[in-house]
């Protein structure tokens, strides 16, 4: 019982001990990556992602400028102003075929003289410089740098932003002329966003110096929301707005969101990607909840074993306990433990037992001639001899030295009579010295049936004392008491 509870407690501690560390060392394992990944997303992913996208941008950027400056110093352009725009026909023209060969959006050339839009389709209208849609030309006619790149874009067509390159046309002596340009989608970009979009989980919206988020995957945000209403992403929108580039991490109802922003010179926006970090951890949380699934299939494996070793080691220890390490007989710890058992038990059903003490006769010559190595060969000889001829049921020990005892349940003195004259006859036939066959012993038994009134000191005795009285009457030979 004391061997149960002390197992049942090994094993529990084991469990709780691997149970502890598997959850701990998985946690930490998960906490730690958590704090690499997040790293490297901010330092190295999100700015990737925003280096491609500018890459791209800028790219999508150098076309329609040069054609733009392409156009500007066309001596056609400049001729035909000077000329005083004569034939609207002939711009209009010219217009289309700059619109085809390039592919373009669209293509224009405003006057600076007659404030007359044309563009490739004909003359659309004149503008104003009181209307307020019109002031971008005015900026450009007052402007030092030769071209300003203009963004429009489409919130019903999300992503496809449209870029105008107002270029200034003038004169060899420098005059204004007017502003001439094309407009182009900046396909790639769309593209990019949209790859980002979707493969990468990647958010990307552009956001103008004021905070309003003007390009987005969400119609309904584009042109309508300013990062400083975007949930957590408020509190940080200053900060974010005033730096070229950084990246941070915010707090949404949806959970941590990782930031990276850079400034577009060009268009004077700010891009942002963002990844929740749900996503980012996604795959790492499910191989957590694997390793945690795992854990008990390991653990479950590891305590069935130890109990299963725990049980042999302890059967093995058992046995060990009560054997006689030569004969491999029981010893004499467990014949003591027995015998009051069987005492107990006569006391209440009666049943009658006998004991058999037996003692080889001379055995100290045997020594002296053979040596003791041999006779500890024959002691196990002997014991053999001995089990072999009890029953099943018999308890046989050694008792100590060359003496060995039988515990034979529900055997009257009769019955203990003949087995001890088959042991003796099997002793004394025995060659139990490989080196000297003729050499044989003889044994001496005394028998003891159990009595009422009887204990275990009782009944040793009077077995003792019947081997006793063998001895004396010759040896070889069984006696009673
Ligand atoms: P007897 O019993 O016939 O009176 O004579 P004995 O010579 O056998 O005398 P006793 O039983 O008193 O002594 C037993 C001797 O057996 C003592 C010791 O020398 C020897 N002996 C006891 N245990 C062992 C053992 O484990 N191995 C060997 N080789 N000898 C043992
Ligand atoms: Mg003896
Ligand atoms: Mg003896």
């Amino acid at each position: 019982m004391i061997n149960l509870s002390l197992r049942t407690k090994l094993i529990a501690l084991v469990t709780l001990i691997l149970l502890v560390g598997f959850a701990a060392t998985n946690i930490l394992n998960f906490e730690v990556s958590k704090g690499v990944l997040r790293t490297t997303i901010l330092e190295n992913e999100l700015p990737l992602s925003s280096n491609n996208i500018y890459s791209a941008i800028q790219a999508d950027l150098l076309r329609p400028i040069f054609i733009s400056s392409l156009m500007a110093n066309d001596t056609f352009v400049q001729d035909w102003v000077l000329e005083d725009e004569i034939d609207a026909d002939r711009m209009t023209r010219y217009l289309a075929q700059i619109r085809q060969r390039y592919e373009t959006f669209t293509s224009y050339f405003i006057s600076a003289k007659t404030l007359r839009y044309y563009h490739y389709e004909g003359v659309s209208r004149t503008l104003s410089e009181t209307n307020p849609e019109d002031r971008w030309f005015f900026a450009a006619r007052d402007m030092e740098d030769p071209y300003v790149v203009n963004v429009d874009f489409n919130y019903q067509q999300n992503h496809n932003i449209t870029i105008f390159i107002n270029y200034r046309v003038v004169d060899s002596e420098g005059h204004f002329l007017g502003v001439t340009g094309v407009g182009l989608g900046l396909g790639s970009v769309s593209d990019l966003v949209k790859t980002y979009q979707q493969k990468f989980r990647r958010h990307v919206y552009f956001v103008d110096d004021a905070g309003l988020i003007r390009v987005h995957a969400q119609p309904d945000i584009a042109g309508k929301t300013t990062i400083f209403d975007v949930d957590g992403l408020g509190k940080i929108a200053k900060q974010v707005l005033t730096k070229d580039h950084g990246s941070y991490s915010y707090d949404s109802h949806n959970g941590k969101i990782l930031l990276t922003t850079r400034y577009i010179p060009e268009l004077k926006w700010h891009l942002f990607i963002e990844l929740p970090e749900s996503e980012a951890l996604e795959n790492m949380r499910s191989g957590f909840y694997r390793n945690l699934l795992i854990a008990p299939a390991v653990i479950l494996i590891t305590i069935f074993l130890i109990g299963y070793s725990i049980n042999i080691f302890q059967r093995r220890l058992e046995e060990l306990a009560i054997t006689d390490k030569l004969t491999g007989l029981n010893n004499r710890q467990h014949f003591d433990f027995t015998l009051s058992q069987a005492v107990k038990r006569f006391g209440r059903d009666g049943r009658a037992f006998s004991l058999l003490m037996m003692d080889i006769d001379h055995f100290k010559d045997i020594n002296d001639e053979m040596g003791h190595l041999a006779g500890d060969n024959a002691i196990r000889l002997a014991a053999k001899i001995i089990s072999e001829n009890a029953r099943e049921s018999d308890l046989t020990c050694r008792w100590g030295g060359e003496e060995f005892v039988i515990l034979a349940p529900e055997c009257s003195a009769q019955d203990a009579h003949r087995l001890s004259d088959a042991i003796r006859d099997a002793i004394r036939n025995a060659a139990l010295f490989p080196d000297h066959p003729e050499r044989t012993i003889t044994m001496s038994i005394g028998i003891a049936e159990i009595r009422v009134g009887d204990t275990e000191v009782s009944l040793i005795g009077r077995a003792d004392r019947a081997m006793y009285k063998a001895k004396s009457n010759g040896r070889d030979r069984t006696e009673f008491a």
